[in-house]
């Protein structure tokens, strides 16, 4: 009797052909949630930019929503491409205030 049952339950899980199925599916799954889950960071609490006084909470979060929409991780590297040229030029136009600033 025993005996019986133990082989009824290996039937019931064939965990081997199991697994490898949902295995792909679960690594398309983790990427999407990867691509969709970024998060505001803490402060950087620069003085120069004060980039937390100047963007609200409100802000940080509808630009992290947005950039978690975007379709796919390229995307998300154009966009931040985008925002990073934006960001030397800006750098280098304080330039000369700095050297007056420090010291
Ligand atoms: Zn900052």
């Amino acid at each position: 009797m025993s005996d019986e049952d133990i082989e009824v339950d290996s039937a019931v899980f064939p965990l081997r052909s199991k697994k490898r199925k949902s295995h792909r599916r679960m690594k398309n799954v983790a990427k999407l949630l990867k691509l969709r889950s970024h998060e505001t960071g803490p402060s950087c609490n620069c003085t120069r930019f004060k980039c937390f006084e100047n963007v609200t909470e409100r802000d940080r979060l509808q630009i992290i929503k947005q950039f978690n929409e975007l379709k796919d991780h390229d995307e998300q590297n154009l966009y931040l491409n985008g925002l990073i040229s934006h960001a030397l030029v800006k750098r280098h136009r304080s330039r000369k205030n700095i050297d007056k600033d420090v010291e």
